[in-house]
């Protein structure tokens, strides 16, 4: 089956491209049985970067729900069987995308492209069917400039790669942290991911806000102490569930606002300096 850009546009995926199975294939990260194609599309979410302790991506409508809704309708509009993906899939998303004419892949490991900078989520539908490969034809934007690389926080970004350990977006997260983790976070005030190796880019700078509603209406930038305390996880789960941040409970959350609490603290002479 070959489709067209403007077919796909029409099915609701505004910046898309297709892989057939031989090149899809080596870029699996687990086995899915056999498969047809796969088509991969973009969704931009960038509607501002308004200061807040929560990253721009997580401020709107959680993006899983939102891409596995609008990819299914797609794959109806296409008369595909197809299975949906959004994040937590058997691809390697970023290669997959690069292969698919969709950007290239930036120092800071993100998939680029002109239109939307690095800013915008990465979701598949893998068909049955066969499909003839498709060009996205978006534009690579990485310069090799090194910003990223400098403005990581954390130095978790250098030549060669992301030290996860070291990225407040897997710090903020996760669910036991290591001392040192704890003094990153400290220092960063940032309470769920992070976004200073994208907001630095100059292939970010002057976007259109996306036209998206999911992620453009209604946007939470920030959590404070007071909106959690005492809540319990399901209450938690009840007020903010259809947001990206709530998937790994409450705790993660009420820990970190506790340590930027504390920090904040130290740094107004309430508390002792922590050592260094
Ligand atoms: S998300 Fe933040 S901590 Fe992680 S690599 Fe980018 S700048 Fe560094
Ligand atoms: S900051 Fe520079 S090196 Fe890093 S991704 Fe952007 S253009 Fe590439």
């Amino acid at each position: 089956m070959k489709l067209h850009l403007e077919t796909l546009r029409q099915a609701g995926l505004e910046a898309a491209g297709v892989l057939d199975a031989r090149t899809a294939a080596p870029l699996l990260r687990r086995d899915i049985g056999p498969f047809g194609g796969v088509i991969v599309a973009l969704f931009p979410y960038y509607a501002g970067s308004a200061p807040g302790n929560l990253s721009l991506y997580a401020r709107g409508q959680d993006y899983h729900g939102v891409l596995r809704r609008r990819l299914e309708r797609a794959a109806q509009l296409l008369g595909l069987e197809a299975q949906p993906y959004a994040d937590v899939s058997p691809f390697d998303e970023v290669r997959l995308g690069q292969a698919a004419g969709l950007g290239g892949v930036g120092q800071n490991g993100l998939l680029m492209n002109r239109a939307f900078g690095s800013f915008f989520f990465i979701g598949e539908l893998v068909t049955k069917q066969e499909l003839a490969p498709l060009q996205g034809g978006m534009e690579p934007a990485c310069t090799g400039c090194g910003r990223c690389l400098r403005e990581c926080p954390t130095g978790a970004l250098r030549q060669g790669g992301l030290q996860l350990s070291l990225c407040l977006s897997h710090i903020t997260q996760a669910r036991r942290i290591t001392p040192h983790q704890q003094a990153l976070l400290q220092r960063s005030a940032l309470i769920w991911g992070c976004d200073a190796c994208q907001l630095c880019c100059p292939a970010n700078l002057g976007l259109e806000p996306t036209a998206l509603p999911e992620f453009s209406q209604e946007l939470l930038c920030s959590l404070g102490e007071g909106e959690l305390r005492g809540l319990s996880d399901r209450a938690f789960r009840r007020a903010y569930g259809g947001r990206a941040f709530c998937f790994r409970g409450i705790r993660p959350l009420a820990r970190n606002l506790e340590l930027c609490a504390q920090e904040a603290l130290r740094k107004d002479g309430s508390l002792p300096q922590r050592e260094q």
